[in-house]
């Protein structure tokens, strides 16, 4: 009984993904086999847990029953691989002591034949075990794949519920010709103008100067809300926050919204994340996700980058979209040597750049001396500079495994840093300034895009997945609210955007367009921030040419241009923001987290 409920539920969870992948599929007329091998991540019908194995590597599983047979219908790709994972529930585990179970990974082709790929006998364990298949035999034949495990002596003897978890099965097939890749690093907290690239005089970023002239730079990039989570879920979901409802570090992103992994994992590509802050979140569309564990953020971000690089290497024949995303430069400010005095002397000033130290020389109101104030911003040079070998490390092993042609790379950041520029501030959420709002953003796809070239074209990050997807050739759902800013996989002659939005808290918004920023904060509202508050005007009015500090408040004097940008920011509102959002809770392990990065204010 318990097996046919199983095999029923498999079905509707088939049944869901390929109504799901209709919905957020190619526009009517257009081809696109690849929908038939989907084998979804997240089930909408049975929502995928993402288990961790002890280990760096978290997995999204599905939960079955002993004994139990999970079944999928899918269209073989050429030149398959099949990858699942097999790990025993910990209660299940005494349960079980002494019994060997068999597990079987069959495939039945369109023949109607059984044929078993992997067979083991094996004794019940925690860690996730893998199985993986080779299915080239059946390449383009429609095949029920199924997972089947059985521990009693006599079959059907014994039950044991929610006794084992497998791994959501990826099957990829080889990367057909002119399917690029997609690497997408992402680098928490890093200013587009602490780079050489963008005319910083100190030697930060010889790596990424190196990809700006292999690609397109976009000197005129911004965040939509200077919060890691909030920012990073606009990137993968092209909604901004107040629509995509991540509006606080720690939210969860409400079920039913496309992300950019999953769009591209439902097209045949293998998705893998690595990274190092927002770890908790569960990163839909990833069928592994990564969140290192060393503890401190310089050990953290190498293994990450070297287990994208591992990735990456396994991945080299098949289509695969990685994301790396590192913390470093985010406080605390404190890169390992030799960085740590390559633009500040070690001992200079009297101020650490720990997250501590700063947040109490903030609430005591004494503000840093300008000494100790540039030897805070040289720590952070050289969080910048450490994290800029990473990303070398990143494309040397990509140029080394061949790959450097066929992959499309974005590099961006999900918000800058204030660095002191505004309220004695040295983080970044919740300012609503250029020194938090700025990011970096270079995009290098060999052949496709220019080499060596900057546009002034205005970018947000809302933008990036549909931009992603345009320059792969996919469809871009209806639900995304960016655009794509490389129509026709080129860059056009107009600014495919003109406006770039911005908010915080959900409360107060802000546009930057024709050379000038508007924030507003109607209800005055204070907002809090590490140290103290962090105060932001009813109205403040820059212009951005003449003043890129964004110091003289420009409102009460341009009352016509403050109406006529309020007008646009009220009606960009109206048609994408939602007026409410269902409330959110923050488990207390991720309260935990965040307040280790300075987030939680109490
Ligand atoms: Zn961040």
């Amino acid at each position: 009984m318990r097996q046919r409920l199983l095999a029923l539920l498999a079905a509707l969870v088939l049944a869901a993904a390929l109504v799901v992948a209709r919905r957020w599929g190619p526009a009517p007329g257009e081809d696109a086999p690849q929908e038939r091998w989907l084998v979804r991540l997240e089930p909408p019908a049975s929502p995928a847990e993402l288990l961790g194995d002890g280990r760096l590597t978290k997995r999204r599983a599905l939960r079955a029953h002993v004994p139990s047979t999970l079944s999928w219908t899918l269209r073989v790709p050429p030149a398959a691989r099949l990858e699942t994972h097999l790990a025993f529930a910990r209660r299940t585990q005494e349960e079980l002591v002494g019994v060997t179970c068999a597990v079987r990974v069959e495939i039945r082709p369109e023949d109607g034949t059984t044929r078993v790929l992997v067979e083991r006998a094996v004794e019940p364990h925690l860690g996730w075990e893998p199985y993986r298949a080779d299915l080239s035999d059946w390449a383009d034949e429609e095949a029920v794949l199924s997972l089947d495990v059985d521990c009693a002596s006599r079959p059907g003897k014994r039950t044991w519920s929610d006794a084992v978890r497998w791994s959501v099965p990826v099957v990829s097939g080889r990367r057909p010709p002119g399917l690029p890749n997609v690497l997408l690093v992402t680098i928490d907290t890093l200013r587009a103008d602490h780079l050489g690239a963008y005319g910083y005089e100190r030697e930060t970023s010889p790596q990424m100067d190196a990809l700006a002239r292999r690609g397109l730079l976009f000197r005129n990039a911004e965040t939509v809300q200077s919060a890691t989570w909030p920012a990073l879920t606009t990137l993968h979901t092209s909604l901004y926050p107040s629509a995509h409802g991540v509006v606080w570090n720690g939210h969860e992103l409400p079920g039913g919204v496309p992300t950019l992994a999953e769009l591209l994992h439902s097209r045949g590509y293998s998705t893998s994340a690595f990274v190092t802050n927002m770890k908790r979140a569960r990163h839909r569309g990833f069928a592994r996700l990564s969140a290192s564990t060393a503890g401190e953020q310089a050990a953290d971000d190498r293994e990450a980058a070297l287990a994208a690089i591992e990735q990456m290497r396994e991945d080299r024949d098949r289509p695969f979209f990685v994301w790396v995303h590192l913390i470093s430069p985010h406080a605390d400010y404190a890169p390992p040597p030799p960085w740590d005095r390559a633009f500040t002397a070690a001992g200079e000033g009297s101020v650490s750049g720990s997250i501590e130290e700063l947040v109490r020389r903030r609430l005591e109101g004494r503000p840093l001396s300008r000494t100790e104030r540039a030897h805070v911003v040289g720590l952070y040079d050289g969080e910048v500079a450490f994290v800029d070998e990473l990303v070398g490390r990143l494309l040397g092993a990509l140029a080394s495994l061949g790959l450097e042609g066929s992959t499309l790379v974005v590099l961006t950041s999900d918000h800058g840093e204030d660095l002191y520029e505004h309220n004695d501030y040295p983080f970044h959420s919740p300012s609503m300034y250029a020194s938090s709002l700025r990011v970096p953003l270079i995009v290098a796809f060999p052949g496709v895009l220019p080499e060596g070239e900057a546009t002034d074209h205005p970018a947000s990050l809302v933008d990036l997945a549909p931009t992603i997807l345009g320059l792969v050739e996919l469809p871009v759902p209806s639900s995304f609210q960016g655009t794509n800013l490389l129509p026709g996989r080129a860059l056009p002659a107009e600014s495919a955007r003109t406006q770039l939005f911005s908010e915080t808290n959900g409360r107060i918004h802000g546009l930057s367009a024709g050379g000038f920023r508007l924030v507003l904060n109607p209800g005055g509202e204070t907002p809090g921030a590490p140290g103290g508050a962090y105060p932001i005007a009813a109205e403040e009015l820059y212009d951005t040419a003449e003043d890129p500090g964004e110091r003289r408040n420009l409102a009460p004097h341009r009352p016509e241009l403050v109406a006529s940008l309020s007008a646009q920011i009220a009606e960009w509102k109206a048609r994408r923001l939602r007026g409410e959002l269902p409330p959110q809770t923050i488990d207390p392990e991720t309260l935990e987290d965040l307040r280790a990065l300075g987030y939680v204010v109490d």
